[in-house]
C-alpha cells in the first residue's frame, strides 16, 4: 500500500517558510496533484518527499513508515523533473538502464524492464538515439521511462511538462493519464497549471503562502471552493470577483455592487444572515452569466445591463469581455450572441450557482 502520508510538515530555508504546517494524506494508487501559484511551495513539498530536501518539522510517511532519516534511494520513489537532464552521452537505451546499472540489476532484467518501458510509452525505436536526436515530448517520455524501469511504489513528478509546447502539453497530458491507470502506482504530480490538475488528478491539493487551501476531487473543489483564493485559482477563464454590501430588505437578501443590485436566492438566506449590512465579495464563474435572449429564466431581479468590450469566439462558445459600471468582468456565452463590441447586452446570472465570500477572512460563506 503506497500510502503517502505528511503530518505539519514545515521548511524553512532561514527566514522564507516554504511549507507552513502542511498534512495531507495520499490514498495508496492516488493521483495527487500539488497546485499553486509560483513560489506557494510545490517543489519543496515534494523535494521533502523524495528526501531530497531536510524537513523543519513534521513528519512523512510511505506506506505507514516514518522516512523522514531515509536516504532518497532508499524511498522507493522515482522522480521526473521539469529539467529531464537526460546524459547526452548515452542512447536512450542506456540513459534508461543507467539507475538499475548503479544498482547492480542483472543484465537481463535490466533489458527486460528497459524494453518493456519502451513499449509502454511507444519509444522501442528510439533505443538507439541519443537526447539530442529527440523531439522535447520523446526525450519527456524517456525522462519517465527511466521512472518506470525502477518500478517504483510512488512517482513523483515536478512539473514535468512545463518545457514543451502548448499541443504537445496536450498530447503528453493524456499520455500520463494513461500511464497511471496502466501503472496503479501513486502520483504525485506538481504543476502551477490549474488545467493540467483538473484534468489528470483524482485529488488535487491547492497551496498558496505554503500553506494547504483545499484539498478533493476536482470538481468538487470547482463547485464548492473553500475560499475566495481557492475560487479564483481553479476554473479558466477565473471566477468574477465583485466587492459588495449584503443588504436585507424585508425577507429579501441582496448583493449590492454599485453597478448593479440582484436579489439572492432564497437557499443561500441561512448561510448569510449574520453578514447582513457587512462587506462581502460576490462571485460569478464565466459560464454562470447567459444572455438574456437565450435563457427562459431571466427575470429583472437576476439580469443586469453592461457593454461588450472585447469579444473571443472559442467556437461552441463565446467569451466576451463586458464592462458593467465600474466593474470589468468576463462571460461564457452562447455562440449565437449576435451582439458586437460597444453595443449593450443584458446578461442573466444563474443565481443558485453564485458564491458569496466573507469581506474580510474571504472565506465562503455559500
Ligand atoms: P514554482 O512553481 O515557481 O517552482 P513552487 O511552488 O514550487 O514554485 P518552491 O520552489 O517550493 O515553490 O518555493 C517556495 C518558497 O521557498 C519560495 O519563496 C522560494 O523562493 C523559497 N525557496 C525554495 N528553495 C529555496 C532555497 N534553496 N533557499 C531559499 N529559499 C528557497
Amino acid at each position: 500500500m503506497a500510502r503517502v502520508v505528511l503530518k505539519n510538515l514545515t521548511k524553512k530555508f532561514k527566514d522564507v517558510v516554504a511549507v507552513d504546517d502542511v498534512s495531507i494524506d495520499i490514498q495508496d494508487k492516488e493521483f495527487a496533484v500539488l497546485v499553486g501559484p509560483s513560489g506557494c511551495g510545490k517543489t519543496t513539498t515534494l523535494r521533502a518527499i523524495a528526501g531530497l530536501e531536510e524537513v523543519t518539522s513534521g513528519e512523512i510517511y510511505i506506506e505507514e513508515k516514518l522516512v523522514n532519516d531515509i536516504p532518497p534511494k532508499d524511498r522507493d520513489i522515482a522522480m521526473v523533473f521539469q529539467n529531464y537532464a537526460l546524459y547526452p552521452h548515452m542512447d536512450v537505451y542506456n540513459n534508461m538502464a543507467f539507475g538499475l546499472k548503479l544498482r547492480k540489476f542483472p543484465k537481463k532484467e535490466i533489458d527486460q524492464r528497459v524494453q518493456e518501458a519502451a513499449e509502454i510509452l511507444g519509444i522501442e525505436k528510439l533505443l538507439k538515439r541519443r537526447p539530442k536526436e529527440l523531439s522535447g515530448g520523446q526525450r519527456q517520455r524517456v525522462a519517465v521511462g527511466r521512472a518506470i524501469v525502477r518500478k517504483p511504489k510512488v512517482f513523483l513528478f515536478d512539473e514535468p511538462l512545463s518545457n514543451l509546447d502548448a499541443k504537445l502539453r496536450v498530447a503528453m497530458r493524456t499520455e500520463i493519464s494513461k500511464l497511471y491507470h496502466r501503472l496503479g502506482a501513486t502520483i504525485i504530480y506538481v504543476t502551477h497549471d490549474q488545467i493540467e490538475a483538473m484534468t489528470m488528478a483524482t485529488r488535487i491539493f491547492i497551496l498558496n503562502d505554503g500553506k494547504l487551501q483545499q484539498d478533493g476531487r476536482p470538481l468538487d473543489v470547482y463547485q464548492d471552493p473553500t475560499n475566495q483564493f481557492v475560487a479564483g485559482f481553479i476554473g479558466s477563464p477565473a471566477m468574477n470577483f465583485f466587492p459588495s454590501k449584503l443588504l436585507k430588505e424585508g425577507s429579501d437578501y441582496l448583493i449590492d455592487a454599485e453597478s448593479f443590485k440582484l436579489k439572492l436566492p432564497s437557499a443561500f438566506h441561512k448561510a448569510i444572515a449574520a453578514h447582513a449590512g457587512k462587506e462581502v465579495t460576490f462571485g460569478v464563474r464565466p459560464e454562470d452569466f447567459h444572455d438574456k435572449q437565450f435563457y427562459p429564466n431571466a427575470k429583472p431581479e437576476n439580469t443586469i445591463k453592461a457593454q461588450a468590450d472585447v469579444i473571443e469566439p472559442l467556437g461552441d462558445e463565446v467569451l466576451f469581455y463586458l464592462v458593467c459600471g465600474k466593474h470589468n468582468l468576463v462571460a461564457k456565452l452562447d455562440s449565437r450572441t449576435k451582439v458586437k463590441v460597444g453595443d449593450e447586452i443584458e446578461v442573466a446570472l444563474e443565481m443558485e450557482e453564485t458564491h458569496i465570500f466573507d469581506g474580510e477572512n474571504e472565506k465562503t460563506l455559500v
